[in-house]
């Protein structure tokens, strides 16, 4: 039976959460929600089984991780409709993070043990007596809390690192996407199924909160910079340690000597890829003067041929009913003040539906510009050079990722902006390359997922140090001698007095 409720807004009826369409407000799944005690039993369990996992080795954990890619993969279809049903993106978008998400798995089963395995590193001459040996262990119990706009990129992004890693996961996957991450649980459990490695936990935001003040080992956040803000703040209680993936307000750049059709093909898919709901979505351009023009008219022509509404649409509902209200403010505003729209504009906002929308010479202080629209619209604003360009974009406290157009100097304008990503000559391409790290800076949070850096990120360092021979220089010793130390000043200054 399908019930209908409010599209797309989470309910919760009998200690269930349900979750709705947001195109037809259709049922799309029913979980028990979980109080703080279910969560610390969670956690309890999880750090029971991560006995079992972390004594599987890195060659068991590659083995089953794989196991799971390898069912994610074939079942990349039926996700791709839960996904639809559940969060309303269109299937091909879906489809596209799923494939990203089953890449990641594979490079970090397949990377731990070389990242993050026992080995020797060098020693110093002021302690040549000793070897050194570093290794990485997991934390214990990883909290993965999770957005619904990419349900299952993003929890697989610190889920797979952490499981690799040793780690085992509680997940917190939004209210707006909850069977989604059932789902991932579940299938978990299929090739995993001796022990609880991999759970969730379900609910509104107090059940994360929970999840922060669990005894969770480390907690994993990716969502808004306000949620950050709370995560951090009760994580601090017990020093939880806290990665933090927030949102971002990304820029692209485009340079004079451009592709221009390269550019605006890119820039209407990093703006307007799942109605534009991307962390690292584009949503503000800076297009030097030569160029203005001929890339905004092609940006208008290839937006304006993008279709809206259900299933097989382009760009397909905004999920989240009040983001609405958000989007329609940001346009206002824009207009208001002196912007104007090429595309879309002040009726573009038709729930659960956006317009395409492009807006042009938009002030850097109103709200299109500064705050997180997370819908289908674009700002391009004209500027001198990509010196401008390059201050503007930098002018946000976000600083997520980011895409530059151009030849000459392109990887150069990439290394300036105050961002943790960038894509040269393409949008958003940092995100799937899992050799890669994924991560921000200011209020997009810290930490990183993804590559080397993702794996060490979910667990701590140990060092280890082994005597192999007498001290020359006994120093750290009250056996030490007047004479030991007058040979260790001699040493200092001859190794570093220059
Ligand atoms: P959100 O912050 O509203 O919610 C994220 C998660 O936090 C949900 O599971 C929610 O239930 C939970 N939560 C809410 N209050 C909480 C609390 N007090 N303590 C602990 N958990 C709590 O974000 P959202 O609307 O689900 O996601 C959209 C935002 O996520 C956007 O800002 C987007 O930019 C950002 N995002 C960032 C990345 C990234 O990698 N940097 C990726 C995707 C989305």
């Amino acid at each position: 039976m399908t019930a209908v409720h409010a599209p797309g807004t989470p309910v919760i009826e009998d200690d269930r959460l349900i979750s709705t369409s947001p195109a037809t407000g259709a049922e799309a799944g029913r979980l028990p929600v979980a109080t703080a005690e279910d969560v610390r039993r969670a956690v309890d369990r999880a750090r029971a089984a991560g006995e079992w996992w972390a004594a599987l080795g890195f060659g068991g954990r590659r083995e089953r991780l794989l196991r799971w890619r390898g069912l994610l993969a074939r079942r990349i279809e039926e996700i791709a409709e839960l996904m639809h049903a559940e969060g309303g993106k269109p299937v091909a978008d879906a489809v596209v993070e799923v494939a990203s998400a089953v890449e990641h798995v594979d490079w970090a089963a397949r990377n731990a043990r070389r990242v993050l395995g026992p080995r020797r590193v060098r020693s110093r001459l002021v302690l040549a007596e000793f070897s050194a040996h570093l290794e990485y262990q997991p934390y214990g119990v990883v909290g993965v809390i999770g957005p619904w706009n990419y349900p299952v990129f993003t929890p697989i992004g610190s889920a797979a690192y952490a499981l690799a890693a040793g780690n085992t996961v509680v997940l917190k996957p939004s209210e707006y996407t909850p069977a989604v991450g059932q789902w991932l649980v579940d299938t978990f459990a299929e090739v995993v199924p001796e022990q609880p490695v991999f759970t969730a936990v379900h609910g509104l935001g107090d059940v994360g909160a929970a999840l922060c003040r669990s005894g969770a080992d480390k907690v994993a956040f990716t969502g808004s910079s306000a949620t950050a803000r709370k995560v951090m703040t009760a994580c601090a209680e017990s020093l939880t340690p806290v990665l933090l993936e927030a949102g971002g307000k990304d820029a692209m750049i485009v340079d004079a000597d451009a592709d221009l059709d390269a550019a605006a093909e890119a820039c209407v898919w990093g703006a307007l890829t799942n109605a534009g709901q991307t962390c690292i979505g584009i949503e503000r351009v800076y297009a030097v003067e030569p160029v203005f023009d001929a890339f905004v008219g092609k940006v208008v022509e290839r937006a304006g041929r993008l279709t809206v509404g259900p299933d097989d649409a382009d760009i397909g509902p905004i999920t989240m009913p009040s983001q609405l209200d958000v989007i329609r403010r940001h346009i206002d505003d824009a207009l208001s003040r002196g912007g104007r729209a090429v595309l879309g504009g002040a009726d573009a906002v038709q729930p659960p539906y956006v317009r395409p929308t492009v807006l042009v010479d938009v002030p850097e202080d109103s709200a299109a510009v500064r705050e997180e629209t997370f819908g289908p619209t674009l700002t391009i604003n004209r500027v001198r050079d990509a010196d401008e360009a390059v201050d503007r974009a930098n002018a946000l406290p976000y600083g997520l990722g980011g895409s530059v157009f151009g030849r000459r100097r392109a990887v150069a304008i990439a290394r300036r902006l105050r961002s943790g990503m960038a894509s040269v000559n393409s949008a958003l391409t940092f995100a799937g390359m899992s050799t890669l790290p994924f991560g921000g800076v200011g209020e997009s949070g810290f930490g990183r997922i993804h590559g080397e850096d993702g794996l060490r990120e979910f667990s701590r360092a140990k060092a280890i140090t082994r005597r192999r021979a007498r001290s020359m220089l006994a120093s750290t010793t009250f056996e030490r001698t007047p004479a030991d130390v007058a040979r260790l000043v001699k040493a200092i200054k001859v190794m570093y007095g220059r």
